[in-house]
C-alpha cells in the first residue's frame, strides 16, 4: 500500500531509529529507483546553526537519508543549499551538515553559481535563475524542516526549495514580489519547473513561535514523506495545528499539484494519508504565528489610495522589525541580506551596536530577523518599536 503522503513515528534523531522509519517512509510513499542516477539532496541550512536549535535539517536526519540513498546505488549523490549571505560549506561545517555529507560519502556544492531554467506553466515567473547542479540531477531528495514563517506563517518542502537560487539571488525575489501573496505564487512557479522531487520532512524536532530563525524548538516525534512537496506541507500544516486553507500559497501549490496549472478548486478529502492520520499525531498547543491579516502581507495594493493614507495604513497595519542594541553583536548579515538597503549599523549612545531602518523603503520582507545569529531583531508595529523606545529611553534616564 502506498500513500499520497505518509505519516509516521519517530521519537528521536537515534541513527536506527531514523533508519528503520526512514525505509518505511520510502516505501509507503513510494520512493523511486534511484540506481544509476546522479541525486541533489537539499537540506534547510537557513545559516550556520547548532543542530539543536532546529533552525536546520538535523545532521543525523541527512546522515540516514545518504545511508538509505547508498543502499539504492546511485551514480553521484550530491548535497548543497544556499544560504543567503554565508558561504554554503561554511554554513554546513557549523550545523554539522558538512560533517554528515562527508561521512555519507556524498559531495557538498556550494551552489554559488546558476544558469536559467525555464518554467512554462509558471504564473509570474517564467525563467528562474537556479544553481547550475540542477541541470546534472535527475532527482531532489528534499528535506525541509518543519518551522513557522514570518512571512509566509509557516515553511517547509515548497519553500525550502526556494535555496535552489543561489545566494542574494533570494533578496532579489523578495524585492522584486514583496508581498506576501505574489511572493507565494513565484514559490509554487518555482517548484512547478524542477526536476521530480522526493520529500523526506524533518519534523521529529520543529520550530514554533518565531520562525524560521528565532523561534523555539518543539518535538513533535513524527516525520512526513511524499512524492509531491505540495500535499506533504498540508498535511505537516495541519499536524501543527494550521488550517492550510487559509496559507494562500499553501492552496496554490496543492492546487496546482493536483491540477496542473488549472485553477480548479480540488479536495483535500481525496488525499490518502498514512498510516497514521494527522489526528494522531496533531499538536494542539504549537506556538503558531498567525494567519496573513495586513493589507501588505494579503498583498492589496494600496498604490491607488492618497500619500496620507498609505503613510497611515503602513505605519498602523504592517509588521516590522525592532532592532534591540542590548543583544546586537554587530555582525552585520541583517545589513548584507537586506533587499531593499533600508539598513545601517552603528553605535548607540552607549557605545553599542545598533541597527537603524529606513522605514520608507522597508519591504517587510523579514530575511534581516532569519539571518540574526543573536536574536537581536524582534517583529512588530512600528508602533510598539516607538513605545519600546521611548521606555529604553526612560530606563536609561
Ligand atoms: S529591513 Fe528587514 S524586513 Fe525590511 S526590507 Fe530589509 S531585510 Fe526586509
Ligand atoms: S541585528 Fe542581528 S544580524 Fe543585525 S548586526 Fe545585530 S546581531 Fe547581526
Amino acid at each position: 500500500m502506498q500513500f499520497d503522503v505518509c505519516l509516521l513515528r519517530c521519537e528521536d534523531y537515534k541513527p536506527e531509529m531514523l533508519d528503520k522509519a526512514l525505509e518505511e517512509a520510502a516505501e509507503l510513499a513510494g520512493f523511486p529507483d534511484v540506481e544509476g542516477k546522479t541525486i541533489l539532496v537539499k537540506p534547510n541550512l537557513l545559516r550556520g546553526v547548532a543542530p539543536e536549535k532546529a533552525v536546520t535539517t538535523h545532521p543525523e536526519f541527512l546522515a540516514a537519508v545518504l545511508r538509505l540513498l547508498n543502499k539504492r546505488r546511485p551514480a553521484r549523490v550530491l548535497v548543497g543549499d544556499s544560504p543567503g549571505w554565508q558561504k554554503g560549506s561554511a554554513a554546513a561545517r557549523s550545523a554539522g551538515l558538512l560533517a554528515a555529507t562527508q561521512d555519507g560519502g556524498a559531495q557538498w556544492v556550494d551552489m554559488d553559481s546558476g544558469a536559467m531554467r525555464a518554467a512554462p506553466r509558471g504564473r509570474l515567473v517564467k525563467e528562474f535563475y537556479l544553481a547550475s547542479v540542477l541541470q546534472e540531477c535527475d532527482l531532489i531528495v528534499n528535506l525541509p524542516k518543519l518551522k513557522t514563517h514570518q512571512l509566509m506563517t509557516y515553511t517547509g518542502a515548497t519553500k525550502n526549495l526556494f535555496g535552489l537560487i543561489p545566494g542574494l539571488g533570494k533578496s532579489g525575489m523578495h524585492l522584486r514580489f514583496p508581498n506576501a501573496a505574489d511572493f507565494g505564487t513565484m514559490l509554487v512557479d518555482l517548484s512547478s519547473c524542477l526536476p521530480p522531487v522526493f520529500t523526506f520532512m524533518d519534523s521529529i524536532v520543529a520550530m514554533e513561535g518565531e520562525g524560521p530563525g528565532n523561534g523555539t524548538p518543539r518535538h513533535t516525534g513524527f516525520l512526513l514523506a511524499s512524492r509531491n512537496p505540495a500535499p506533504l506541507d498540508w498535511v505537516a500544516a495541519n499536524c501543527i495545528g494550521y488550517d492550510p486553507q487559509k496559507i494562500p500559497y499553501l492552496v496554490d501549490a496543492f492546487t496546482r499539484s493536483q491540477t496542473g496549472n488549472e485553477a480548479t478548486q480540488v479536495s483535500a478529502e481525496a488525499l490518502s494519508v498514512g498510516p497514521l492520520q494527522v489526528s494522531d499525531v496533531r499538536i494542539e498547543d504549537f506556538k503558531l504565528l498567525p494567519y496573513a491579516t495586513t493589507a501588505a502581507q494579503k498583498g492589496f495594493s494600496l498604490n491607488r489610495a492618497p500619500a496620507p493614507l498609505k503613510r497611515l495604513a503602513n505605519t498602523l497595519l504592517v509588521s516590522r522589525p525592532i532592532f534591540h542594541a542590548e543583544k546586537c553583536i554587530g555582525c552585520s548579515a541583517c545589513v548584507n541580506i537586506c533587499p531593499a538597503k533600508a539598513l545601517a549599523l552603528g553605535k548607540d549612545s552607549q557605545g553599542r551596536h545598533k541597527v537603524r531602518i529606513d522605514d520608507s523603503v522597508c519591504i517587510t520582507c523579514y530575511c534581516c530577523h532569519e539571518v540574526c545569529p543573536a536574536s537581536a531583531i524582534s517583529i512588530g508595529r512600528v508602533l510598539h518599536r516607538r513605545h519600546e523606545d521611548s521606555r529604553k529611553a526612560e530606563r536609561t534616564q
